[in-house]
């Protein structure tokens, strides 16, 4: 098991529809492994297997809900059916999200606060769960890194402006950037009070 390098947005693989997982063996256990342990030492609590430059149809996930969901997974090949999304301005205090691949940054945007996930495990058999909440947030914002849309593609016009300036400073939007958690700096500035008991962080999904 190794922790991986994060890829950051304008890395093609995060702008591109990830491939189908075909083959349920060795080596997606492996991957799977990784990003585990990426996600963990990141404080993630949701990573997408073309975070770490790999292009299928997988995230892993670690989060408690109310759903009677095991707490922490991984989806293979998701669909995900969603409820209504809120057309209501979204509160900067309760609904902002953050990425691994956009270090450091949080906008606020709605989400379908329902949705069901059906999918594969690792070991290819299917999995159905209904996610509320964050668990739910989670689960589409990760959904939506394997078909190349990142959450800071989905903000208004207001918080859009705002990613894309942060986004500009940072010299991001173009291939090639990358952060090695646990040996660059945490680019969220994590302590104790943010991270839950397992060490995450329940907004940076
Ligand atoms: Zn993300």
């Amino acid at each position: 098991m190794a922790v991986r390098p994060i890829v950051i947005t304008g890395e093609p693989v995060l702008h591109q529809t990830a491939r189908r997982v075909e083959a349920f063996d060795a080596e997606l256990v492996d991957i799977v492994a990784d990003m585990y342990e990426t996600m963990d030492v990141a404080h993630g609590v949701g990573l997408a297997a073309p975070q770490i430059g790999v292009p299928l149809r997988l995230f892993v996930y670690e989060m408690g809900n109310d759903d009677r969901v095991p707490p922490r997974g991984v989806v293979v090949n998701p669909i995900l059916t969603l409820g209504k999304i809120s057309t209501d301005r979204p509160d900067p205090d309760d609904e902002s999200e953050g990425c691994l691949s956009v270090p450091g940054e949080n906008y606020p945007l709605k989400r379908a606060e329902h949705v069901r996930v059906q999918g594969f495990d690792v070991d290819g058999n299917p999995v159905e769960f209904e996610a509320t909440g964050w668990f739910a947030r989670c689960m589409q914002h990760e959904f939506d890194h394997l078909n190349g849309k990142l959450y800071t593609d989905r903000l208004d016009e207001r918080q859009a402006r705002k990613a894309r300036k942060a986004i500009t400073k940072n010299g991001w939007g173009v291939p090639g950037g990358s952060w090695m958690p646990g040996v660059d700096a945490d680019p969220f500035g994590h302590d104790e009070d943010d991270l839950d008991e397992g060490g995450h962080d329940e907004h940076l999904v």
